[in-house]
């Protein structure tokens, strides 16, 4: 029988609920997202992290405004920087580690209201794999 799975809106729609990015989970930046983040906002790279930025480890992460939510986040506009927002947020939920444990898409649902839940891991692992691989060909152009 055919897959009712087959695309990536078959298991997630955002609910734009605005919780993903409350909090201090740590929304890291990789360098190519600081340089495109800090030309975004017309700031150099360094002036970017010493404003917008924590230390996490040894990686940067985006710090949190007043109210508790990433920095670039507005309750109106949710992603102020969205066409250039990092990494991580462009490829939520198509985590590559789904690919290896798709047993973690349940929980990550649990936190997630736009992930639909219990999706077969065959489609649910091809699915991931072709939009992670979408968006690592549109970040490498
Ligand atoms: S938590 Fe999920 S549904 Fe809510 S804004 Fe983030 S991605 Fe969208
Ligand atoms: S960069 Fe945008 S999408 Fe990512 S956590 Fe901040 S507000 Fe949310």
């Amino acid at each position: 029988m055919d897959s009712k799975y087959k695309t990536p809106a078959d298991i997630f729609k955002c609910q734009l609920c605005g919780d993903c990015c409350n909090g201090f989970g740590g929304t890291y930046v990789t360098d190519r997202d600081i340089l495109k983040i800090a030309s975004f906002i017309n700031a150099d790279p360094t002036t970017f992290v010493a404003k917008y930025c924590d230390q996490s480890g040894s990686r940067h992460v985006l710090t949190l405004g007043t109210n508790g939510s990433c920095i670039f986040f507005d309750t109106e506009k949710q992603c102020t920087i969205h066409p250039v927002k990092p990494y991580m947020c462009k490829a939520w939920p198509y985590i590559k580690t789904i690919i290896k444990n798709p047993e973690n898409w349940n929980i990550m649902a649990s936190a997630c209201p736009g992930i639909k839940k219990d999706i077969p891991y065959k489609d649910l692992k091809q699915i991931v794999a072709l939009e992670s691989q979408k968006l690592d060909n549109l970040e490498n152009l």
